[in-house]
């Protein structure tokens, strides 16, 4: 069977061989590779003092607390409405010990599940390092979520703890308190009393005011459990991805070689902590890494952002396919009013950016972005476009030294063949074995069975391998079209319309057909300044076809205003496909609502 891949017609982007302003972390992929093992990787880190462990919060605060970066910001917070606040690496250390605190008096314990449902609020950092230091596991929880996904995924992770705000708690929680068994304690955040009616239920600012400021981290093993994560839910019910505390050791070592981070850095994760990417990056990478943070509370708003990156001097930002879409669709102008002489590193994750996306970056910030791929179920970056490595539009990079990925094909047997031809597209798999691997999906366990094939952890994810190793996106095992005996992979499709001007998101979906099997069809959400119409409708259809050939370029074009995406921004093609076809839309539990 023929197989088309995403393939760029972009030139690489060239890195500097020398003169850098500041040297990258990795600077010679092969030679780091080489020398790269998890125990190394280990010794960057401190462990609980007297060997008694490894517990992520003391790498990510106590450590520095306790050294030459106790008074530097640790988080730089900057409120929906103009207010600000910083709390240094000493300051973090006392008010995550008043948490920690906190939790024990009220006799949660070791390996309890608290749940955050918040904005992206100060206490909301305190809450996670808290309850990492009273080895408890945590659980954000978008707070834009409604009532039901709230209540599947408290009552699948048996919820104990729910720290949230009065307003969140009244219209979210409240109506489903009593189908939440196990949940034994409400913390309220901020102003607003709370429903006194609830026993349970304690004011966050007064338990924190009378716990002590001192706390010990008990012995954590490494292989405790800490995190709790929920899938962004893009092709399915979201599973509950469990993290322990090892998992730290990737945390720190991707936030050193895939996002280049020094100490000195002032770094921006725009990921809410609901999404895996806030936590392993909006929390914990940057602090082991013991740099500044930026928590905007804010959504997104191109002026905001262009703004904090531009004031706070921004020189390490992590950002998401989804808002680089939005911001083209602004504008390259826009950036271009700003100036942004401390940005160095760009870099993207969630979704393939497509080649025009990275090219983008060159224009409104004269730097790239950087593509790199990970899962819930990773834990931590998995491949990645590093630093000082020359770029190739829309590929997703090279595996981080100490990780091993493959092509592979499911066999007939229930295994797994690798495929070592270079080009040839198949199942993206890697050895299990990294720290930050997920370890169950909680109370599934056969789900989590599922993920495992003759040695390796396959990812559901189609892509390719160039014989240099640069590793290419092709799209979901669910998401690709299979038409006239060729497998076509929708973000080749999409891509492609992107390099039209009037395109600023699309999204392709294989239509049952029944001489072709399927044919693709395309969803288009058109840049600011371009109506839809039969027009631009023969357009792109024509600018597809002279680009893609008459085989992959789709067949049907429809104009939405925006495409449905998760919460997190990720395009969810199989809605569109549902609502096309006229099928139940299945679980939309984590779909962003249009404003
Ligand atoms: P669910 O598993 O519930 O369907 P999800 O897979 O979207 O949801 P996440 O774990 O948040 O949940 O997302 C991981 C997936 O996102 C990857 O498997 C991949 O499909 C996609 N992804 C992440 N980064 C990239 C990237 N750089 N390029 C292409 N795809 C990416
Ligand atoms: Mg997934």
């Amino acid at each position: 069977m023929a197989v088309h891949g995403n393939r760029t017609t972009r030139d690489e982007i060239r890195k500097p061989r020398s003169g850098w302003s500041v040297p990258p972390n990795l600077m010679d992929y092969d030679a780091e590779r080489a020398r790269f093992s998890w125990d190394r990787a280990r010794r960057d880190l401190d462990g609980l003092p007297g060997g008694r462990g490894l517990n992520i919060a003391h790498e990510a605060v106590d450590r520095h607390a306790a050294g030459p970066l106790r008074d530097r910001i640790a988080i730089r917070w900057l409120g929906k409405d103009g207010a600000e606040q910083d709390l240094t690496y000493a300051q973090l250390r006392e008010l995550t010990n008043r948490f920690a605190n906190v939790l024990r008096s009220l006799g949660v314990g070791p390996g309890d599940r608290v749940y955050a449902l918040m904005g992206r609020v100060p206490e909301l950092y305190v809450a996670a390092l808290g309850t990492l230091k009273n080895r408890g596991v945590f659980c954000p929880l978008f707070s834009a979520f409604g009532p039901e996904p709230i209540r599947a995924r408290m009552s699948i992770g048996q919820a104990k703890v729910l720290i949230t705000t009065p307003l969140l708690y009244q219209r979210k929680v409240a109506a489903i308190r009593d189908q939440l068994p196990d949940l034994q304690h409400v913390l309220l955040v901020g102003d607003g009393g709370g429903p006194a009616a609830l026993a349970d239920t304690g004011d966050y600012a007064t338990l924190m005011a009378s716990a002590s400021p001192a706390f010990e981290i008990a012995p954590t093993d490494p292989e405790d459990p800490a995190l709790l994560h929920f899938t962004s839910g893009t092709t399915g019910t979201p599973k509950g991805a469990l993290h322990v505390h090892a998992a730290v050791v990737a945390h720190h070592i991707t936030g050193k070689l895939a996002l280049d981070l020094h100490a000195d850095d002032v770094y921006w994760c725009t990921a809410d902590p609901g999404w895996v990417t806030g936590t392993s990056y909006g929390i914990i990478a940057p602090l082991t890494n013991g740099v500044t943070m930026i928590v905007d509370e804010g959504d997104f708003d191109p002026a905001r952002w262009y703004g904090i990156l531009e004031k706070e001097r921004v020189s390490v930002w992590y950002t998401a396919p989804t808002a680089i879409r939005m911001m083209m669709k602004a504008g390259a102008e826009l950036a271009r009013q700003h100036r942004f002489p401390a940005l160095r590193f760009l870099a993207s994750v969630g979704e393939p950016l497509n080649p025009e996306a990275v090219v983008w970056g060159q224009e409104a910030f004269g730097l790239p972005f950087h593509d790199n791929w990970w899962q819930t179920e990773t834990g931590g970056i998995m491949i990645a476009n590093y630093a000082s490595m020359d770029i190739r539009p829309g590929s997703m990079g090279k595996p981080l030294p100490g990780i091993e990925a493959a092509i592979v094909r499911r066999t007939d047997g229930g295994g797994v063949d690798v495929v070592e031809q270079p080009d040839e597209e198949g199942e993206l798999a890697l050895r299990p074995g990294w720290p930050s691997m997920f370890r169950a999906y909680w109370n599934e366990p056969e789900r989590y069975k599922k993920c495992f094939a003759g040695g390796w952890y396959l990812t559901g994810d189609l892509a390719r391998r160039e014989a240099d190793g640069y590793f290419w996106f092709v799209g979901r095992a669910d998401d690709v079209i299979k038409s006239s005996g060729h497998l076509i992979g929708p973000f080749e499709v999409e891509s492609t319309l992107m390099e039209h001007p009037a395109v600023a998101e699309a999204a392709a979906i294989g239509k049952p057909d029944p001489v072709a099997m399927e044919v693709v069809k395309a969803f288009v959400a058109l840049k600011s300044g371009y109506e839809p119409g039969e027009p631009l409708r023969r357009e792109l259809l024509a600018f597809a076809r002279t680009r893609l050939g008459a085989v992959v370029a789709p067949k049907e074009i429809d104009f939405l205003p925006t495409l449905p995406r998760t919460r997190s921004g990720k395009i969810m093609r199989r809605l569109l496909k549902a609502r096309e076809l006229g099928l139940p839309e299945g679980d939309t539990s984590t779909l962003e609502e249009m404003k």
